[in-house]
């Protein structure tokens, strides 16, 4: 049992963020929550704020 889970999208274009992979082309360690991304972090494909990031899993 684990309470990382789970699976971010963004509402503006569909990008999919999995906490347990990180992002490794922006420098997101695996396992970092979105509400631990650095206030800088924009989407990688559409340059949208982390508050675009909805739980969807
Ligand atoms: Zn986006």
């Amino acid at each position: 049992m684990s309470l990382i889970p789970n699976i971010y999208m963004c509402r503006q274009c569909g990008y999919l963020y999995e906490t347990k992979k990180g992002d490794p082309e922006v420098n997101i360690p695996s396992g970092t929550e979105v509400a631990d991304f650095p206030e800088a972090w924009k989407c990688p494909d559409c340059g949208a704020s982390a508050d675009c990031l909805e739980e969807i899993l």
